[in-house]
């Protein structure tokens, strides 16, 4: 065996792998570890300092308002900071423009990118040549290519609102996320946001539904605005930053196990010795191959104006984590998209993959994507920040005792946006945060809502003054909320929202869409409210406000929860306040199916009924699905990794122990024994798995989800347990599987 370093692809997938497959691919990352040098050469911010590079690849405002003329950039500007209707007639003009900017950076051809309900990025690229009728040709761009294209996308899911033979779906550009140039090797290509939908304007996508929902909050926050007396109808956005947590692996392990190629997680691996028990990896220094690969793509997302801030070691050897500035909800998910392609891309070079599934390892920590929430406005700033004076605090107050009230009605749906199958392995399972939805607001912030509450029944025996405690004569509220709880799964952290529960490889959109909307009934509900106990009249805010967020604190209080979310107790607790506990994503959709969750959607306009049926079955299919593939992966493994190489070594040492009985020597048969009963143990559960993975003819799809969640998922574990148990005794030479040893902690 060499120690020389290859991809690793000889011993890609079950069928290939031999004995010698973990001892080689172990050797070529030891040997990919300590020969590490750069393959291109060094970068060099002197050369080119980041703030240069910086949204050097955009087709930004700054370009825009150089390459346009002045009336046509006007119109553009207008819908992108004021959400007005787009003036298609400007199309042609900003077309024109944008394809001279991108042939100048080298672009051959432009794709419409949009984000089908997979989760993952689209994209459909045209060439910008076009025959010009005489034998050659010449580059061309129109208005209607910018403004509209036609995948042919029959084969993303719809849920059932297209059939095949009405395939039609047209992408349609999103002037408010800027065009950008992605670079290749070989070329470059104008890229353009676009919201993707059916010929009937029926949403196929991720993004419309973010659109919609950010226009409802709009319109709703307005109101309570004026109440305040701000009237300048300043475009009021949802404002995110989410942050992304990976893992970084040499590439010669991912290749070396079919579960990660293939299901993004292990399947099986036995519990290292060492794991994250010494809390030695979090903020730890990090290290220098894979840092050299964090700058290039911090480099990379740089250039796309992507405003990425923060990177550190996470809780789990091997894990990291990158996070950007905020920006307004839509631009946010589109750039989070790239963070996430850019990762896996960048990692590659520098002979790495990334993981963003949300427990790749079992017993270590998992990976989040912690979202980041608030919402803003140019002249307002941002919304949830409480302020100095207490005028401003109570504008907050209300606008937090929405975000309460929103959260507590709409817990299940909140819950619902985060299911899947890889998120199963964190929320519902034993790690932070718990499926149950609840509210952390901080010691300080509590307490103003327990006074606000108290004082109502009080109010009668307190002197005039403090009838409006909560409000004028509240103390400056905290900016930073000096606790941490990071077993929660909503925080309020000084100034935002920070839902933890969305999962590593999720689309933020679907979160977005939930929080945008919940949120824009609450401030709905309390504007109606205020508008009609004012009744006009500003001098009698104070007083309404006052009695409304009692009243909103008294109600849906029970969602504040600012103890350890882990316990044993919180979930008595909860259970005790009537909050949901749905642990599986199977009970976890069924909130889409909630008649409010459906009245929700449709009175806001953000997703029609039909809409909101197909995400509810396209979300359970891809359950199943993801289920599937890793029980019949489960069973590959096991059957032509794990026996084989159990028995090779059952075999070694029978011969050993006839031959040292031929030299008239003793030998133990424990070992022999406690093998022979774990292969057993393998053979049966493997048996098992296959039964259950073949059940058909279920009532319909929530019941076949059930059955993958309920009985193929235990099977799966029972397959691994014996698997497992087996690598604690079979020779390490032997062993098909890089081990979690060697996965994470050879970098
Ligand atoms: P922590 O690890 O303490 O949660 P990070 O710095 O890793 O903090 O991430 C905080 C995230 O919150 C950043 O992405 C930041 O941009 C985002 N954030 C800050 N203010 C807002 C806001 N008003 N709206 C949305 N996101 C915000
Ligand atoms: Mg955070």
């Amino acid at each position: 065996m060499s120690g020389s370093s290859t991809n690793g692809t000889s011993t890609t997938g079950a069928t290939g792998a031999t004995a010698s497959t973990a001892g080689s691919a172990r050797l070529a990352a030891i040997s990919a570890v300590t020969n590490y040098k750069p393959s291109a050469p060094a970068l060099d911010f002197t050369k080119t300092p980041a703030a240069e590079l910086y949204a050097s690849n955009i087709f930004s405002k700054a370009v825009m308002k150089e390459r346009l003329p002045k009336n046509v950039f006007k119109s553009v500007l207008k819908t992108i900071e004021t959400g007005a209707k787009l003036d298609p007639s400007i199309a042609d003009i900003v077309a024109s423009a944008m394809k001279d900017w991108a042939i100048e950076r080298g672009a051959t051809h432009y794709a419409h990118v949009f984000y089908p309900l997979t989760g993952q990025t689209a994209e459909k690229h045209d060439s910008f040549l076009a025959p010009d009728g005489d034998g050659g040709a010449v580059t061309e761009f129109s208005g209607r290519q910018l403004i509209q294209g036609e995948p042919d996308g029959s084969s993303f899911p719809s849920g059932g609102i297209r059939a095949t033979f009405e395939a039609r779906g047209y992408t349609i550009w999103d002037v408010t996320s800027p065009a950008y140039i992605l670079e290749n090797p070989n070329g470059t290509t104008l890229c353009i946001p676009t919201a993707f939908v059916s010929w009937t304007g029926e949403a196929l996508d991720k993004k419309t539904p973010v659109l919609r929902s950010m226009q409802a909050l709009n319109k709703q926050v307005q109101r309570v605005l004026k109440l305040f007396g701000h009237t300048d109808g300043a475009l009021v956005s949802s404002t995110a930053g989410p942050e992304q947590e990976y893992f970084l692996i040499d590439r010669n392990f991912f290749f070396a196990r079919p579960d990660l190629l293939n299901a993004g997680r292990t399947l099986f691996g036995a519990k290292p010795p060492k794991g994250q028990e010494f809390e030695d990896h979090y903020f730890g220094a990090i290290p220098e191959r894979v840092l050299a690969c964090m700058l290039e793509v911090e480099r990379e997302l740089y250039k796309l104006g992507i405003p990425i801030k923060t990177r550190h070691n996470e809780v789990a050897p091997a894990q990291y984590e990158i996070a950007p500035v905020y920006e307004t909800a839509n631009q946010a998910n589109d750039h989070q998209h790239m963070v996430m392609l850019t990762l896996k891309r960048v990692a590659e070079k520098y002979g790495m993959t990334c993981l963003t599934h949300e427990k790749p390892f079992a017993g270590v920590n998992g990976s989040g994507k912690h979202l980041n929430w608030s919402m803003g406005s140019a002249t307002q700033g941002n919304l949830l920040d409480p302020g100095d004076t207490p005028h401003d605090n109570a504008k907050f107050l209300l606008l937090c005792a929405a975000v309460i009230r929103a959260v507590d009605k709409f817990q299940g749906l909140l819950r619902a946006v985060v299911a899947t199958a890889s998120n199963d392995h964190r929320l519902g399972a034993n790690e932070a945060p718990p499926a149950i939805i609840s509210i952390f607001l901080g010691d300080q912030l509590t307490d103003v809502f327990e006074q606000i509450k108290a004082a109502g029944g009080a109010s009668k025996s307190l002197p005039k003054g403090t009838l409006t405690v909560g409000v004028d004569v509240l103390p400056p509220l905290p900016k930073d909320a000096g606790d941490r709880n990071r077993t929660s799964p909503f925080a309020f952290t000084g100034n935002r929202f920070e839902f933890r529960a969305v999962g590593a490889s999720q689309s933020i959109a679907g979160p977005l869409v939930a929080m945008n909307t919940i949120i824009a009934e609450s401030v709905d509900y309390v504007a109606t409210r205020l508008e009609k106990d004012t009744a006009g009249d500003p001098s009698k805010l104070n007083g309404a406000l006052q009695k409304l967020l009692q009243e909103i604190i008294t109600q849906h209080g029970r969602i504040i929860f600012n103890g350890d979310g882990y316990s044993e107790a919180w979930h008595k607790e909860a259970e005790k306040r009537g909050l949901l506990n749905r642990k599986t994503t199977p009970e976890a959709l069924v909130a889409l199916k909630d008649k409010a969750v459906e009245e929700l959607f449709e009175k806001y306009g953000v997703l029609t009924k039909r809409e909101l049926e197909s995400r509810y079955d396209i979300y359970v299919e891809q359950y199943c699905k993801t289920v599937r593939v890793e029980a019949k992966l489960t069973i590959e493994i096991a059957r032509t990794l794990i026996y084989p190489a159990a028995v090779r070594y059952l075999n070694q040492l029978a011969s050993a122990g006839a031959n040292l009985k031929a030299l008239g020597q003793n030998f133990c048969t424990g070992t022999i024994e406690k093998i022979s009963e774990l292969v057993k143990s393998l053979q049966e559960s493997t048996a098992k798995l296959e039964t259950e993975l073949d059940k058909h003819g279920f009532a319909d799809l929530t019941a076949e989800a059930h059955h993958f969640c309920d009985a193929v998922v235990p099977a799966m574990v029972a397959v691994r347990t014996a698997a497992d148990g087996l690598e604690g005794y079979v020779a390490d030479d032997l062993w098909p599987l890089p081990t979690y040893q060697e996965m994470l902690f050879i970098k």
